[in-house]
């Protein structure tokens, strides 16, 4: 196609290319607007055990946009991971993660909750990590324990030897730690013996067709497997069906997510829906 163009065939901007290019500056400059004008909103999506008691949620960030309204992390995350926008952004969730926290605090119902935060690359590899989201528990009077990472199997791997570091001075904390999607990247069992996790999650493209794939099945079960191996909690992610609950748990799983038992929804709504009258009565004061 290029060549039947004639002379336009070594255009380096091509008007597709560079509404691309145009779109993507706008998407960062919007960024930089949400983070001022206070357009994030975290979600929560409940994590429960075995017994369907809830232990605790996911936190799910959310872009209100003024004109596209709710706005997907996997639309505006690559972005702001690129720009390094990420940094910010990650830091006023995990100080809104602790807001929630602090006011679970309160009620013996709500005390032993936890919050999972996903946390990205190019903030878990700064030096002042740890140190950022101390502060965040301090500011807010909430200890380690209450809160989760949820780091991915690529971010763990980058450099080990640096990331167990990082990761133990965040276990020095008490905070735990959870290894997000796993299955979908490399890991070696050698180096994830190294590392102080406290979780895996089984990413939920395995447990979408875990009755009907043979192959994510026997995946399953080897996930399963290798995470009592290693002593660690286990939970799936992405569970729909009722079927898939009773075939995770057959199996070895304990802890359970996904669309069964409820999206995603608004720190609001989840307190109504899944916490003591007492505590949903004053969630909005
Ligand atoms: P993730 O951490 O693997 O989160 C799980 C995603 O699966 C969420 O998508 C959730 O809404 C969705 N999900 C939960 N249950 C089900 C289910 O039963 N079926 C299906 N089909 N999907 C389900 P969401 O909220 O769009 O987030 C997408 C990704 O964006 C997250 O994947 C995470 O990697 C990233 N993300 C979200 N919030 C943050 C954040 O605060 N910081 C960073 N760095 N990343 C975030
Ligand atoms: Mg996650
Ligand atoms: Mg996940
Ligand atoms: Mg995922």
């Amino acid at each position: 196609q290029a060549k039947a163009d004639g002379r336009n065939a070594f255009r380096f901007f091509d008007p597709q290319m560079q509404q691309l290019l145009a779109e993507r500056l706008k998407l960062e400059d919007d960024l930089k607007q949400a983070l001022s004008h206070s357009q994030f909103v975290i979600y929560l999506q409940p994590q429960l055990d075995d017994a369907a008691k809830l232990v605790g949620a996911e936190v799910l960030l959310r872009w209100q946009h003024p004109e596209k309204g709710l706005v997907s992390p996997l639309e505006f995350i690559p972005s702001a991971e690129r720009t390094g926008l990420i940094v910010e952004i990650g830091a006023w969730v995990i100080d809104q993660a602790c807001a929630v926290l602090a006011r679970w605090e309160k009620s013996a119902d709500t005390r032993s909750l936890t919050l999972a935060v996903n946390v990205s690359a190019r903030q878990f590899h700064r030096a002042d990590f740890a140190t950022e989201v101390g502060k965040a528990l301090s500011r807010h009077g909430v200890s380690g324990e209450r809160l989760k990472l949820e780091l991915t199997e690529s971010l763990a791997l980058e450099n080990v030897a640096e990331s167990a570091a990082r990761m133990q001075e965040l276990r020095s904390m008490g905070i735990h730690l959870s290894l997000d999607d796993f299955g979908t990247g490399q890991s070696s069992l050698y180096y994830l013996k190294q590392l102080p996790l406290s979780q895996m999650k089984i990413d939920q493209s395995f447990v979408r067709d875990i009755l009907t794939d043979p192959n994510d099945a026997v995946l399953v079960k080897t996930i399963i497997g290798m995470a009592n191996n290693l002593k660690l909690e286990v939970m799936a992610e992405g569970v729909e069906t009722e079927a898939q609950r009773a075939y995770l748990r057959e199996h070895g799983c304990t802890l359970y997510q996904g669309y069964l038992f409820s999206p995603p929804i608004s720190v609001a709504e989840f307190e109504r829906q899944f916490l003591a009258a007492p505590l949903a009565a004053t969630a909005n004061s």
